[in-house]
């Protein structure tokens, strides 16, 4: 006997057909929990040990389809397994690298080609990334959140479904549904060659071979973070930028950054897009691709070749037309902001957080904030909503970009050119002193509006370190005079901050020089 989702008992074999697969039914009560998370990423973890904590009873699903070239991982989602974790560790990897140069500098005896190991990297960082998944596994039960490894999907607005790798399934009866399922980056399929010959970031972290002579196709957060740490690995990169780097973010900035990348030996091709992809007889992939320019084709031949040209969701499988949730058409991503709720979707006890919400920043911290915000707000009393205002960023190149508000077009096309200021200046970062590295593109640019400030943007090193203290100041409110009447910490790179005084307007020369 069974019993189905509305508590009726069938032998097995008078099951619907839809309900072939289903094995087991839990049906101790009406409502079993009072919350499943679907997708166990830093968003899902977030809410589901949030409600736990207010005693409520919660289960988390988690399940990694594997990337069409192979790869998967355990439980934690993008940012602990293929994400911001094994990237941050590479980014430090290639950092040390330069370290070691410049070391010479300063008196090191190093070998004159010292070079990195890919294989005892990959391993170290895979390692790491394995003892995250436990810890999470860990912190689950501790914090007494039941863990499904099983794909989710809507029964009904009150019944979630989940199927095991096995394809053994169950249905959970739920007060409340949190989806945060994430995106996942995507290969054009259109372009020949490309789905069979090319990998994604989805890859790249658990390649045990070495990437050799590798191509990025894409110029936004993904590509130019991987060309940067594979060039500073010292493998050949090339990055092939469509139009224009890290678009989203100020011109000026991303311009300075791909710049300070070509000058470490990243090659940029520039306003060009794939056309296909191909074995060619050496066993290399020979890129065919059309500048859009002078709409001339090229080819070159590369041993790895990535894409980074987006991610996208996966709402597919969730059967979200049955429960009534709408998605953008677009995006397919969650339409959040019902009923005066920022992750609330258009059925009423059903919510998205992280990625998979429209409109709203593809960031770690972000899903985890909105994910323990919405917890105290369905089970605590709370109503305090997420603010995605004033989010700080940082694009984690060899010189670092970090963010907090918006660019200077932005706040020219909000305000007008004529109520914008702009204060800048380029510096010199003292320990770039004795092995004379260039300097060229340390910079940073405060946006403000009369006393407000706008955005607040610095390249450089560490600059995300940098830049989260001042998001701090920016959200309590910090102005422009507050912020340059305070006093720095020397000799630091954060102190060029409060030191900013020449405006763009001015015309004078911004180059910082002397102590
Ligand atoms: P995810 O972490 O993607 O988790 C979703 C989980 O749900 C996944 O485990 C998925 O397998 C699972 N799932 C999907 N569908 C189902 C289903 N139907 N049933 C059950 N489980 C399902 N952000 C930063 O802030 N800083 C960085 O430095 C940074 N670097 C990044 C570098 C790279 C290469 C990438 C790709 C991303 C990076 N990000 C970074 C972005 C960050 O990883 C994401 O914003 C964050 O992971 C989003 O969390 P989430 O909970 O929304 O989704
Ligand atoms: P983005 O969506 O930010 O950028 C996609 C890039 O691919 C753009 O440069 C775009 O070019 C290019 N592109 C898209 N389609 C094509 C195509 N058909 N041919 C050639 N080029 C194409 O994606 P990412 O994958 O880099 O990043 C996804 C998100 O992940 C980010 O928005 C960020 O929120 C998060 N992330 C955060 C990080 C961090 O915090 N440090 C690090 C990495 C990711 P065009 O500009 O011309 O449209």
């Amino acid at each position: 006997m069974i019993v189905c989702k509305h508590s009726r008992t069938f032998p097995l074999k008078q099951l619907s057909k839809h309900c072939r697969n289903l094995r087991y039914f839990s049906s101790a009560s009406p409502e079993e929990y009072d919350l499943v998370v679907i997708g166990g990423g830093s968003g899902g973890l977030a809410c589901a040990k949030a409600a736990s904590q207010l005693e409520k009873r919660v289960a988390v699903l988690d399940f990694v389809t594997p990337s069409p070239q192979g790869s998967s991982w355990g439980l934690g989602g993008t940012c602990v397994n293929v994400g911001c974790i094994p990237k941050k560790l590479m980014h430090q990897a290639s950092l040390l690298g330069e370290a070691i140069h410049d070391s010479k500098a300063y008196g090191w005896r190093v070998p004159d080609h010292p070079h990195n190991d890919w294989e005892t990297l990959s391993t170290a960082v895979q390692n790491h990334v394995k003892s995250l998944n436990w810890g999470h596994r860990v912190q689950l039960k501790d914090k007494k959140v039941e863990y499904i490894n099983g794909l989710g999907s809507f029964e009904d607005p009150h019944t979630v479904r989940v199927r095991d790798k096995a394809g053994k399934e169950k249905l959970l009866r739920t007060k409340n549904t949190v989806i945060a399922v994430g995106v996942r980056p995507h290969i054009p399929s259109q372009i020949p060659g490309a789905m069979e010959h090319s990998i994604t970031s989805d890859d790249l972290f658990w390649m045990k071979k070495s990437p050799g002579k590798t191509l990025l196709i894409g110029a936004s957060y993904i590509a130019l973070e991987t060309g940067g740490f594979l060039n500073g690995l010292g493998f050949d990169t090339t990055i092939m930028v469509r139009s224009r780097p890290l678009k989203q973010f100020d011109q000026q900035m991303g311009g300075l950054v791909a710049d300070s990348m070509e000058a470490k030996g990243t090659r940029f091709l520039k306003n060009c897009v794939p056309v296909s992809i191909e074995k060619d007889a050496g066993g290399g992939l020979k890129v065919t691709y059309k500048n859009l320019t002078d709409r001339q084709t090229q080819e070159g031949v590369f041993d790895t070749v990535m894409f980074a040209t987006g991610r996208h969701a996966v709402t597919k499988n969730l059967n979200l037309e049955a429960v009534g949730v709408k998605v953008d058409p677009n995006t397919n991503k969650v339409i959040g902001g019902h009923e005066g709720d920022n992750e609330r979707s258009s059925a009423p006890n059903i919510y998205a957080i992280g990625d998979i919400l429209h409109g709203r920043l593809e960031l770690t911290p972000v899903a985890i904030k909105a994910g323990q915000l919405l917890a105290e707000r369905l089970f605590g009393g709370s109503r305090v909503q997420m603010d995605y205002d004033l989010v700080p960023t940082t694009v984690f190149t060899p010189l670092e970009y970090g963010v907090v508000g918006i660019s200077e077009e932005e706040a020219i096309s909000r305000h007008g050119a004529d109520k914008i200021e702009v204060y800048h200046a380029f510096y010199t970062p003292l320990e770039f002193a004795i092995p004379q590295k260039n300097a060229k593109q340390c910079y940073i640019k405060g946006v403000c509006f009369g006393d407000k400030i706008l955005g607040l943007h610095l390249i450089g090193p560490n600059a995300g370190e940098v830049i989260q203290g001042f998001a701090v100041a920016l959200r309590c409110g910090a102005t422009w005079s507050g912020l340059t009447g305070s006093v720095g910490i020397h000799p630091t790179t954060a102190e060029e901050v409060v030191k900013l005084h020449i405006t763009k307007r001015s015309g004078l020369d911004p180059n910082v020089t002397g102590c």
